[in-house]
């Protein structure tokens, strides 16, 4: 997570305004800095929220899971010296070599109950790896009905990132923030690219503050949510 995103976010539980309480380790990549582990708390309630593996979880505490809640308990233990790391991006060969592992991990083709099932998983994963970035569709509806700057971008239920990476390739916003409740997705993301801010966070309660965001856009994620009004309410803010 990119530090200058701060001001955009707010809390899950009471909407207030979100500061770094202690970093952890902080990630250089193309002398950008990257918060990788650290806690953030909220100004108005004092709530604790983790960063794990440069992922803000600003989820409410019964949504966090027990690796999250296990983290904040860690990390305020953690004396407060700040870890540094400079790495060179990944090029796109490694990235996708580490994307496919993941998948393989989440979906595991070998233990598919059929022949035909574990074909179906693999051309799953094979899209999930080397097209899920190639949405240029989505780009052409938007060019013919946006025409101003897009300064900020948000993507919410954005998964593993295919979608904004094509979105902040052609628009190039300052600020990109993409949310999912999805754990393994929202890892994913951050290896498909480091510079898309991804939350995981819930679709319904959206920790971004009201007006802040130029651009707006959700895909093939209403239909995963029960209480789909209160995303769109969520989304239209
Ligand atoms: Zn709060």
């Amino acid at each position: 997570m990119q530090e200058k995103i701060l001001t955009f976010l707010q809390c899950p539980e009471c909407k207030g305004d979100i500061r770094i309480n202690k970093i952890i380790e902080k990630k250089i990549i193309n002398n950008k800095e990257l918060l990788i582990a650290a806690l953030l708390q909220c100004n108005g309630c004092n709530e604790l929220f983790p960063i794990i593996d440069g992922i803000p979880r600003l989820l409410e505490k019964d949504k966090l899971m027990e690796f999250e809640k296990l983290k904040v308990v860690e990390y305020k233990k953690t004396d407060n010296k700040i870890l540094i790391r400079e790495e060179k991006e990944l090029i796109k060969k490694e990235k996708y070599t580490l994307i496919e592992k993941k998948l393989r991990q989440l979906f595991k083709p070998e233990n598919a109950v059929s022949f035909s099932m574990r074909n179906r998983i693999e051309r799953d994963i094979d899209y999930r790896v080397f097209h899920s970035d190639k949405k240029e569709k989505f780009l052409e509806t938007t060019k013919l009905y946006y025409h101003r700057e897009m300064k900020s971008i948000l993507e919410v239920g954005g998964g593993q990132g295919g979608t904004i990476s094509c979105f902040k390739n052609y628009y190039q916003p300052d600020i990109v923030i993409l949310i999912d409740i999805d754990s393994v997705m929202s890892e994913i993301s951050q290896i498909r690219d480091p510079f898309i801010n991804t939350i995981r966070a819930d679709g319904i309660n959206i920790p971004v503050k009201n007006s802040c965001i130029d651009f707006i856009i959700t895909t093939a994620t209403l239909e995963h949510i029960k209480k789909w009004k209160k995303c769109i309410q969520a989304v239209a803010f």
